[in-house]
């Protein structure tokens, strides 16, 4: 076994290129893979049998938890009956037609039609490209440029790299800045004066919106892209009527509104749609991680049948769309799409995520929000964050390189409770699974008490 272990760490160091990891360590073996080998609920375990609670679900992404026969069922039936067959011109399988169905009365008041891809990237790829030829079909081909806010993650492909709103995702890449804009975060604990209520910030918010608008021409901006609340920026969750306010100015300036639902649909926010939570009425809206759960790669692209419309008279004009992908609606992914959407229904997890993502939030708000590190504790639903400052009072913040959000986080998984470094601020990010239990709860709470106090 052991040997074995060493040469997997070898390989690994050798040969594997890791995603979002920095390079260096890695490549020198200064920072060890932990090599995963199963999961049951909220429970994972690597290859040495060592237990963790996952409270971040991976990537925020295995909402009904680890181990689901249900879903590993329904993709081996699958794989074995049709393993492959594309959905180009006139194609489909039961599964993907019957996922489309169950996507859409789930869905916002308004919305029609499904498209499918891989990755949350691909779909706001398909999402740019929707928005581009929209415009086109409507006769303004110079009402083209989108707004992404600063701290939005909107994905790491070309476009949608330059639409997510983080240094760390630009840096050397050379990502194309037009037509991409980003505006005001909407991020009250640290962009707000302290004098401003959360109303007048988001007015704030608003109102830079609507001069960027302006100040570009209101003809050239087509889209505004937004996560009901904010994730890899920070899970931060918008100021009170901030939603309300943006729609007005995108509203006035006839600008669509997609919203990245990514991390917040189907259920993690206590409702089926965040965009039904925040009172959000998207023209598109992104989809992938909690659609299969992650027992397979399945994205999508909702459409609003405002939107549909003018697609059905762009190929009337036009022809066939020329966008597809070979995997768009793969069977094995839409049929774990299907079984984890009636998973989800049967264990009653919207509410859970409601009422137990409720419990988990002021829990925790309780055991550290009185530590003078700890100067904001936020969230909603089965959504949470710690943000850890020098000073509370005066909101001084850590130096980056003092990787306090790393260092938190490190001690809290020594304590067997996975928790993540958010990217960019001092930040310890929580999204368990949506069947956290109570008790469950309390262990990570406990235990992120605890790997507090043990750094600072
Ligand atoms: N949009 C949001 C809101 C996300 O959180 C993510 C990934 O975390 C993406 C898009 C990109 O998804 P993917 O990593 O599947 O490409």
């Amino acid at each position: 076994m052991l040997d074995q272990s060493n040469e997997l760490a070898a390989w690994d160091r050798d040969h594997f290129f890791h995603p979002s990891t920095h390079m260096g360590t890695h490549a020198r073996g200064e920072s060890p893979t932990r090599i995963m080998a199963g999961g049951e609920g909220v429970t994972v375990w690597d290859n040495n049998g060592r237990k963790s609670i996952d409270a971040f679900a991976g990537l925020y992404c295995v909402n009904v938890g680890y181990g689901r026969q249900k879903i590993s069922d329904a993709i081996a039936a699958q794989a074995k009956n049709l393993a492959y067959y594309h959905a180009y011109v006139g194609h489909g399988t039961e599964a993907s037609i019957t996922l489309a169905k169950m996507i859409i009365d789930r869905a916002p008041k308004g919305m029609s039609r499904v498209y499918f891809g891989l990755s949350g990237s691909d779909a706001n790829e398909t999402n740019i490209k929707l928005i581009w030829y929209y415009n086109n079909v409507l006769g303004r081909p110079e009402k083209k440029k989108i707004i992404s806010r600063w701290r939005g993650y909107h994905g790491s492909g070309v476009m949608t790299g330059s639409l997510t709103g983080l240094d760390l995702f630009h840096n050397a890449f050379d990502l194309p800045r037009a037509p991409i804009l980003h505006t005001e975060a909407p991020y009250y604990f640290r962009r707000a004066d302290r004098s401003m209520s959360e109303e007048q910030f988001s007015q704030h918010c608003a109102d830079r919106l609507e001069e960027m608008i302006l100040a570009e021409g209101p003809e050239t901006i087509a889209a505004f892209i937004g996560e009901p609340i904010l994730g890899t920026g920070g899970i931060v969750p918008p100021p009170a009527g901030y939603w309300e306010k943006i729609q007005g100015v995108l509203k006035k300036y006839d600008v669509l509104l997609v919203a990245d639902e990514v991390v917040t649909g189907f259920g993690r926010l206590g409702t089926m749609f965040g965009s039904d939570h925040y009172g959000i009425k998207p023209d598109l809206i992104t989809i992938a991680k909690g659609l299969t759960s992650a027992y397979a790669p399945l994205s999508g692209v909702i459409v609003a049948d405002k939107v549909w419309q003018v697609l059905v008279q762009g190929s009337d004009k036009l022809g066939s769309l020329g966008h597809g992908w070979t995997y768009s609606a793969h069977p094995i992914c839409v049929a774990a799409g299907v079984a984890n959407l009636e998973l989800i229904d049967e264990m009653d997890l919207v509410t859970n995520a409601r009422e137990t993502g409720a419990y988990f939030r002021a829990e925790l708000a309780k055991a550290v929000g009185g530590h003078k590190n700890v100067g904001d504790v936020r969230g909603d639903g089965m959504l949470a964050a710690v943000e850890f400052v020098v000073d509370r009072d005066d909101r001084v913040f850590f130096d980056a390189s003092q990787k306090i959000g790393p260092q938190v986080s490190a001690a809290l998984a020594e304590r067997g409770v996975i928790g993540r470094a958010m990217p960019q601020g001092d930040i310890l990010g929580f999204a368990p699974p949506l069947c956290l239990t109570r008790e469950e709860a309390d262990i990570v709470v406990a235990n992120t008490a605890d790997a507090v106090k043990s750094v600072f």
